[in-house]
């Protein structure tokens, strides 16, 4: 078949279809690509949000929020994306609490505190920026953490802590955030700095301070005596009331060290001149002698282990005398270290570091040792003196104290009845159980107990009547204040009457003038011990000072000033 058309028909009808098609195109281009686009991007959007987050997020910031108020499926993946940030975030909260905080106190830990020093050793310039670093150790806390437990323990750490930061700032009591400066840094800075000062834990009862040292030297100064003072007043806990001292080094960068080590090692050495010097004090390393600097604590315990196997301890013995007779009725026995360098030692520049390492038991063991043997010498000779032996709780709570103690009197034949373990107060607090079962078959052999230090350690006097003790040492402190303390003279009063009732013994401890023997003796204080009668004096001298002093001829009118005199001589 052949179908045949004119040209211009065809022409005419593909150019319609054009029109029309394009007519459908271009309606199509405006109204659908826009359509697609704005759907395409709509559905784009939160992805890109998503995106953007998750870029946030890597570097470095978790709280970026997430576009999670869909419903779809993208809501979803939102929603599952916070979850995984939030636990990515959580934990490194407490990845940087474990790294730099410390669990006990909240306060920054060594780590943070290193690097807190570090970050702020070069100011403005390339300059160094002068800072001071105060090396906090407590004083007697071994004691309380043992005497009262760990929880008490943790709480007067606590209790510390708060003190500190309320003395420089709260701000300074927290890793990373240590803008500002309260009143008493304030105080320190003549111009403000750029070290923000920063309190920290470094561990056990050591804590540490950086405040900036551009102002006033005094000012340093002025904020360890602060320190001090704030430490030692008594805290109370769970109705108990304890008291810690604070011994304090002081190292400033750059003068005493050109890096973090070397101020940390010389503020420490320092902080343990000041130790050995009676604690509760602050030393600066600026200043203290020779003989204290390259010495680190680690010496002294390997220096005390030497001086056991050496040999290098001495006793010495300090007369108690009665009060109404003035006969004497015994001694205390007073640990000394022969030092090969530094001459005789006072216990009170060992003996916490000896409880601390645990040396103290040897060491008690060896005073208890040479005490009996030289008991039992004076007895061969005649001489009748009963020994008051200082005991360490450390001692106390070994398994087998008690035959251990049972075995020295056997091997130097020293009568138990003769020999009296004090006891310090905090510790007969510690736990009368397990002190009555290690006390009980010592008891039974005849041993007495004291309890020393009395008044400072706030017993209980239903814990008291449950302990084996029999005598009250009043505390030197108490003592001491008698001429002017209106309040020392109630404390002694009432320890004395209290002795009275429960029949107990006591000795007042450290009584140097007349008029404190007198009130003492007037208020029925059953035995006195102090320089007014004589210093601890070594073995040789107290047999002979001991016979001088009962002689009869001495006991006329005047005797006060020839017991006087012999103190002098004693001393
Ligand atoms: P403490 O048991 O309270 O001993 C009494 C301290 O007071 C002694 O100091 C003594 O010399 C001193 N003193 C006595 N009378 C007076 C006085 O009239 N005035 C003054 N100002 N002081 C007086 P010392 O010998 O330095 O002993 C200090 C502490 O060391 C003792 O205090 C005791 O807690 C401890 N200690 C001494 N020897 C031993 C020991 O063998 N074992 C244990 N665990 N601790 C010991
Ligand atoms: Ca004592
Ligand atoms: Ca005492």
């Amino acid at each position: 078949a052949m179908v045949s058309m004119q040209r211009p028909s065809i022409d005419g009808m593909l150019v319609s279809i054009w029109a029309r098609n394009l007519v459908i195109t271009l309606v199509l281009l405006v109204f659908c690509v826009p359509l697609t686009f704005h759907f395409a991007t709509n559905f784009v959007r939160p992805i890109k949000a998503l995106t953007e987050t998750a870029h946030t997020v890597s570097a470095g910031n978790f709280n970026a929020p997430f576009p999670v108020e869909r419903t779809d499926e993208i809501g979803v993946l939102a929603r599952a994306y916070r979850e995984m940030v939030g636990t990515i975030r959580n934990n490194l909260a407490k990845i940087h609490e474990l790294a730099f905080e410390d669990p006990v106190t909240k306060l920054p830990n060594r780590e943070c505190f290193r690097q807190h020093f570090t970050n702020h050793m070069i100011g403005p310039g390339g300059k160094p920026n002068r800072m001071s670093v105060l090396f906090i150790d407590l004083d007697r806390f071994k004691r309380i953490n043992d005497s009262f437990g760990h929880d008490h323990g943790d709480a007067l750490l606590c209790e510390i802590a708060a003190r500190l930061c309320g003395l420089l700032n709260p701000s300074s009591c927290s890793c990373g955030n240590t803008e500002g400066t309260g009143p008493i840094v304030q105080n320190v800075l003549e111009r403000p700095s750029a070290v923000p000062p920063q309190v920290a834990r470094l561990g056990g009862d050591e804590f540490a301070v950086i405040v900036p040292a551009s102002g006033r030297a005094s000012a340093v100064d002025q904020l360890a005596e602060q320190l001090v003072q704030c430490v030692e007043q008594p805290v109370e806990i769970n109705g108990l009331t304890m008291a810690v001292g604070a011994s304090i080094g002081v190292a400033t960068y750059p003068d005493d060290g050109e890096d973090y080590t070397a101020i940390l090692k010389h503020a420490d050495i320092a902080m343990y001149a000041a130790k050995r010097t009676g604690g509760n004090r602050a030393c600066f390393y600026s200043e203290i002698e020779d003989e204290f600097r390259g010495q680190e604590r680690v010496t002294l315990e390997v220096e005390l282990k030497q001086a056991l196997v050496r040999d290098e301890f001495r006793i010495e013995f300090q007369p108690k005398v009665d009060c109404e007779t003035m006969k004497v009725v015994g001694a205390e026995v007073l640990v000394r270290w022969q030092h090969p360098q530094r001459g005789l030692l006072a216990p009170g520049s060992f003996i916490d570091v000896a409880e601390e390492s645990d040396l103290i038991t040897r060491l008690g063991d060896t005073v208890l040792e040479m005490a009996c043997r030289q008991g039992r010498r004076w007895l061969d000779d005649g001489l009748e003196v009963p020994l008051a032996v200082n005991v360490s709780i450390r001692q106390l709570e070994k398994p087998g104290f008690t035959q251990h103690v049972l075995n020295i009197l056997r091997t130097t034949r020293f009568p138990a009845e003769l020999l009296q373990l004090e006891v310090t107060e905090t510790v007969a607090m510690a736990d009368p159980e397990s002190v009555s079962a290690a006390t009980e078959p010592l008891l039974a052999a005849g041993i007495t107990f004291a309890i020393d230090d009395f008044g400072t350690g706030y017993s209980s006097l239903a814990h008291l009547q449950r302990l084996p003790f029999n005598t009250f040492k009043i505390d030197r402190s108490f003592v001491c204040g008698l001429g002017s303390d209106q309040h020392s003279r109630s404390i002694v009063k009432t320890i004395i009457a209290m002795a009275k009732s429960l029949k107990y013994e006591v000795v007042a401890e450290g009584v140097e003038t007349v008029e404190q023997q007198e009130f003492l003796t007037g208020q029925g204080c059953t035995t006195a011990q102090g320089f007014l009668f004589a210093k601890p004096m070594p073995p040789e001298i107290f047999a002979g000072w001991m016979k001088a002093f009962s002689d009869p001829v001495r006991h006329h009118p005047g005797a006060q000033g020839n017991r006087r005199g012999r103190t002098e001589h004693a001393a």
